[in-house]
């Protein structure tokens, strides 16, 4: 957050209310309305970001090389539209054994 633009004091408070946050200025009482961040839920039937088409699940093929990464996803979401791929906490598989994998240092 910057500075109020009245008092030049970074001494805000914050209020949210209805995906809108106000910040008011603690030291003059100057007030701005912003729109919060929504970070938009992933899931089958959600508009993707290119507005043409829903997202749709789809299964990624697992090969063991996976087990090498830290982690892998086994689901993700796609849109047919503009081809893109979201991927997902919930579809998130971590390697436990990852360290095992990891080169010799010495
Ligand atoms: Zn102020
Ligand atoms: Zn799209």
């Amino acid at each position: 957050m910057y500075p109020c633009n009245e008092c030049l004091e970074n001494n805000w408070k914050f209020k949210y209310n209805n995906g809108f946050i106000t910040a008011i200025c603690q030291n003059c009482g100057n007030y701005i309305e912003f729109k919060a961040k929504k970070k938009k839920k992933l899931a089958v039937g959600v508009i993707c970001k290119c507005g043409q088409a829903v997202l749709t699940q789809k299964e990624l093929k697992f090969n063991k090389k996976k087990l090498k990464r830290l982690y892998y996803y086994t689901h993700c979401y796609y849109c047919r539209a503009c081809r893109k791929h979201f991927y997902s906490d919930e579809f998130k598989i971590v390697n436990k054994d990852y360290r095992i994998n990891l080169p010799r240092l010495f």
